[in-house]
């Protein structure tokens, strides 16, 4: 068995860290640089560049060259935010079978898990080559927020560089670990985590070598990138002002502006006032050299980035009122991550909590440590390395119901991990299949969340309809990764089940995700089997990666429309599976019931199929 690191796999930049002789630290690179730019690059001779070899060569190579890639994991191609992406990201992206985002590098398409799993492979031959040892386990670090989808990317990223993933860590929670572990406390601390791309913030509970987090939450895409597109956005309105040319459509252009904007908005940080100087930007009509040359000041940086730290502040009030906290009962506050530098998000974080943010910890660095803490203890197994980590749920996971909305199976902020089932039944005599689609966020709409999968529970054995109980076990582990079995109650049988990736908007008008019966098969492109009780969202989604992917395929073709008739539902409620390190001390909370006080009323006016799924609470 080879070393155990932790990886804090950053948008802009990742850093890896290791425990030795009881001590952890980060692993530094050649030239003493404790981070890598998570850059990815083909260059004009077809080789392949990652981290500091790639973001050299980003001015002179923009459509070729990867960043801030991680906002894109898990996200569906037709999404609000890629449309925003698609406009400023010089890069190609491409649309995926399953709706997933693609990129295209010199005439090749990456997978969003290859171009992290090159970033990764990077990181561990510098690992290696600085401990001189094999290294073949991590703990890789993700925002709090990432969904299921976004959390399995990740690990099959880690699978793809070779890497044995023993855990998917929260950033904030590997932060906190750096913080509090070794020092015997007993705090409630806040983690404002303001990163590259993402923002999150969680409340933690410490005692002593116990890591409870009571609520999470945050921004999956707000981050520094935000920041200097800020600035970008300025220097290209100036300019066009100044000499009448749109320079928003010259990609290596827009890439010098963004990068002179990132050391603009740093150099503030201690500083007051700094330039802009970027030399032949464009030629004029006449044909002559057009610079940049502005001036920035602290203060008009503040006025174009405000609102987003303000949208910070609102989260953290959000997130308190989860947590049922107040700022008093918070001991510490730290900051990690690279944008909470910024004089005015300190400032505001002072006015906001009434106190100052601890210096506890290294906002670059704590994440990584964190990790590798965690790492070093899952590897280790020995009684005295034991850290015990509680995490909770980042967003809520459903289904759909009639009216469209969610029927949330695991709350926000439930504690992981946790198990939940109910009773699927058939609605019509001899039906073969029964459908249904799994959603993860806090909109009350399931179109507005993410479509994790559409299982379908296939060659149920031939019965009238109603007869058939098909128990459906979710089981969400400490991660917050969602695996599904089902079993045909009365036989004992396991349902067969696949899982179906398939576009969003392929189903629109139907009634979604709580019973149907599964595309026929000739018309629906072979969707990714699995055996249960293997079945997870993780199973599916971390095969096929091991080479570029074609460009997309045709959609699936959805399945009839079927109306169950009557039906009936149970929920068990089960006890919480223990796990390494160890169990979680404190209470569940309690589900609540799965019929809300006005689902009758709705059930009577829409039919009896979903009542029947769940109704019997
Ligand atoms: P991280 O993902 O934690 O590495 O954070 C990277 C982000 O932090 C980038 O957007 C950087 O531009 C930003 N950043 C790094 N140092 C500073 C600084 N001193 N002031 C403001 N932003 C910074």
């Amino acid at each position: 068995m080879g070393k155990a690191i932790g990886i804090d796999l950053g948008t802009t930049n990742s850093c890896a860290a290791v425990v030795e002789n009881g001590k952890p630290r980060v692993i530094t690179y050649k030239g003493g640089q404790s981070t890598i730019p998570s850059v990815f690059a083909i260059d004009e001779k077809g080789d392949r560049l990652v981290g500091h070899d790639a973001k050299k060569q980003a001015q002179l190579n923009p459509t070729n060259t990867v960043a801030a890639a991680k906002r894109l994991i898990g996200r569906n191609y037709h999404s609000k935010t890629i449309e925003k992406v698609k406009q400023v990201f010089t890069y190609e992206l491409v649309e995926g079978e399953s709706s997933e985002v693609l990129i295209k590098v010199r005439d090749q398409i990456f997978t969003l898990e290859q171009i992290s799993s090159a970033i990764l492979r990077k990181i561990r031959e510098v690992a290696e080559e600085s401990l001189e040892t094999e290294v073949d386990q991590a703990v890789i670090t993700v925002p709090a927020d990432f969904n299921d989808r976004q959390r399995q990317a990740v690990r099959a990223a880690g699978k793809l560089a070779g890497l044995k993933v023993l855990r998917v860590l929260n950033e904030p929670t590997a932060a906190a670990l750096a913080y509090g572990l070794g020092k015997n406390l007993n705090q409630r601390i806040a983690v404002y985590d303001l990163g590259g791309g993402t923002f999150d913030i969680s409340v933690i509970d410490i005692k002593e070598r116990i890591f409870e987090v009571i609520a999470t939450g945050g921004d999956t895409f707000l981050g520094g990138v935000d920041f200097d597109d800020r600035v970008m956005q300025w220097v290209l309105e100036s300019f066009q002002k100044q000499h009448g040319i749109d320079l928003s459509y010259d990609r290596v252009a827009i890439q010098r502006i963004r990068d002179a904007a990132e050391s603009a908005k740093i150099e503030l940080s201690s500083v007051m006032r700094t330039r802009l100087c970027i030399p032949f930007i464009t030629k004029n009509e006449g044909g002559g050299g057009l610079d940049i040359d502005m001036e920035l000041t602290r203060e008009k940086l503040e006025e174009l980035t405000g609102d987003l730290v303000e949208r910070t502040i609102q989260t953290v009030e959000r997130i308190f009122r989860e947590a049922g906290s107040t700022r008093q009962q918070v001991d510490e506050v730290l900051l990690v991550g690279g944008q909470s530098r910024m004089p005015l998000v300190q400032r505001r974080i002072t006015e906001f909590m009434g106190k100052s943010p601890s210096k506890g910890v290294h906002p670059d660095e704590a994440v990584g440590i964190g990790a590798s803490i965690m790492a070093h203890s899952l590897a280790a197994a020995t009684a005295n390395d034991d850290v015990t980590l509680l995490d909770v749920l980042p967003m809520p996971i459903g289904i759909n119901k009639v009216d469209g909305s969610m029927y949330v199976l695991f709350q926000k902020n439930q504690a992981l991990p946790d198990h939940q089932t109910r009773t699927l039944t058939t609605s019509k005599d001899n039906q073969r299949s029964i459908m249904l689609r799994i959603y993860q966020g806090e909109a009350r709409l399931c179109a507005d969340n993410e479509l994790l999968g559409t299982f379908v529970f296939n060659n149920i054995r031939p019965a009238p309809k109603g007869k058939v109980q098909i128990e459906v076990s979710f089981h969400i582990d400490s991660e917050g990764i969602l695996n599904l079995t089902a079993r045909d109650k009365q036989t004992g049988q396991t349902v067969e089940s696949t899982l179906k990736l398939g576009k969003v908007t392929d189903d629109k008008g139907k009634k979604d995700g709580a019973e149907d019966e599964a595309p026929p098969p000739a018309a629906a492109p072979p969707p990714v089997a699995f055996t249960m009780p293997q079945s997870s969202l993780a199973a599916s989604l971390g095969s096929d990666l091991a080479a570029p992917t074609t460009p997309p395929a045709a959609p699936a073709t959805p399945g009839p429309d079927v109306t169950a008739t009557e039906t009936r539902a149970e929920t068990t409620k089960t006890e919480r599976v223990p796990e390494k390190p160890s169990e979680r001390t404190t209470a569940k909370p309690t589900l609540p019931p799965p019929a809300p006080a006005e689902e009758p009323g709705l059930w009577a006016k829409v039919g009896n199929w979903f009542k029947g799924l769940f109704g019997g609470g």
